[in-house]
């Protein structure tokens, strides 16, 4: 990957200058000449998730075949994240290439283990950052995208902007069983008492609140809504129970509104006809910003109301980020560069569900902003993390296209 990006972008490999982190991560300087004005950071990752989960003989073209076939660029990465590596590699060669002299400094990180959580990558170059003592006017990393016709109600295509994304808890339940012959059984037994706490707590979730940035995003949105989303919108204070109803209805806006309990392993026994002496499962919470794990942790006790399951933190990637800030000189750029680059298109800012390395970045970062230019279809995104990820080349052009506005404003001013 290294040579390939040698051979590629020469430009950038004489101009900038580079520190391989972890032996596969990179990090690129282009030096500005105003060292008043605080540097940006752009922010991807090299790293992909596998390409066969059992399915590689669904991919129409191989996942890392690179082919490029019926107005496509196919592959793992094509969208989720290489796409932005090499596109904003092609953006700054191209703007050397113009001569161009930053006044403000810009940092191009590119980890190589975001899908791991980015311990060996983003961490490590956070540290090495850090140690200079550098902070960030803002950053810039994947996350949302502009969206067609996904939006119900809304024929625009919208760009959303992330301003944060939801943090990330996995808890341990254990039952002690109370052990005896399976022919014997006790009244209640582990697999039992497990099962009926996480009944319990499918039933009983965190509660549902409308607050930024998913309220934000509505707001924002609402203008361009059918009359009655529009109505109920504007009279929110009369509305928020009905409003809530409606979102809690699909995973997508129940996401956006609380924090999401996901049961995802269970195990307990080894034979057919022997009791467990303990059952295990793990359970996934995606935290709303504003939601403490502490919250979580005694949200869960209280509805599992038995001291006999015990409950253990196990995953603990953290509480979600800082909102970055809308009224901020990176949203304004970014929005400022959508209009340009995707004209006609509403833009309003938005929470990531999944997770990216900008929160191994936050420390040094006033406003993390996540954002991915390309323009998706429901069809697109189903590649992601899934069988036949692809970009159109019309879509990565614009995506060049977007980085290069984008960049030459943010790094002259
Ligand atoms: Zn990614």
């Amino acid at each position: 990957m290294q040579a390939l990006l040698e051979r590629s972008f020469p430009r950038v490999h004489s101009a900038l200058s580079r520190e391989i982190v972890s032996g596969d991560s990179l990090l690129y300087r282009w030096q500005g000449t105003d060292p008043a004005l605080k540097p940006i950071l752009l922010i991807a990752h090299m790293d992909v998730v596998p390409g066969d989960m059992g399915t590689a003989t669904n991919w129409t073209h191989g996942p890392f075949s690179g082919d490029i076939a019926d107005g496509f660029i196919w592959g793992r990465g094509a969208l989720d994240d290489k796409s932005a590596v090499m596109g904003a590699l092609e953006a700054v060669e191209y703007l050397l290439g113009q001569g161009m002299t930053p006044r403000r400094t810009l940092y191009l990180a590119f980890g190589h283990d975001e899908e791991l959580s980015g311990e060996q990558g983003a961490v490590k170059i956070r540290e090495l950052l850090a140690a200079r003592g550098i902070q960030f006017d803002f950053s810039l990393d994947e996350g949302l995208t502009v969206l067609e016709g996904m939006v119900p109600g809304i024929s625009a295509p919208v760009a959303l902007i992330g301003v944060t994304e939801k943090g990330y808890l996995s808890l341990l339940l254990t039952a002690e069983g109370q052990g005896g012959h399976v022919s014997m059984p006790p009244l209640e037994t582990s697999v039992g008492r497990l099962a009926k706490a996480l009944t319990r707590l499918e039933a009983h979730q965190m509660p549902a609140s409308l607050q930024p940035p998913a309220s934000t995003m509505l707001d924002d949105l609402a203008p361009r809504a059918p009359f009655w989303t529009r109505f109920l919108f504007a009279n929110r204070w009369l509305f928020a129970p009905l409003l809530l109803a409606r979102l809690e209805a699909s995973p997508e806006t129940n996401a956006l509104i609380r924090t999401t309990t996901a049961p995802t392993l269970f195990s307990g026994g080894i034979k057919e006809n022997v009791l467990p002496g303990t059952a295990k499962a793990t359970v996934n919470f995606r935290l709303l910003p504003g939601d403490r794990i502490d919250d979580v942790i005694a949200h869960v006790r209280k509805v599992i109301d038995d001291p006999l399951v015990r409950i253990e933190p196990i995953g603990v990637r953290g509480e979600a980020p800082p909102l970055a800030d809308v009224e901020g000189r990176g949203f304004a750029l970014i929005g400022q560069t959508i209009a340009q680059i995707f004209p006609d298109t509403v833009v309003a800012p938005g929470l990531v569900l999944a997770g990216t390395d900008s929160v191994n970045y936050a420390p040094l970062v006033q406003s993390s902003y996540r954002f991915l230019p390309v323009s998706l279809a429901a069809t697109d995104l189903s590649g992601v993390h899934g069988v036949d990820e692809r970009i159109s080349i019309a879509n990565y052009e614009r995506l060049i296209r977007f980085y290069i506005e984008f960049l030459r404003k943010a790094v002259s001013e």
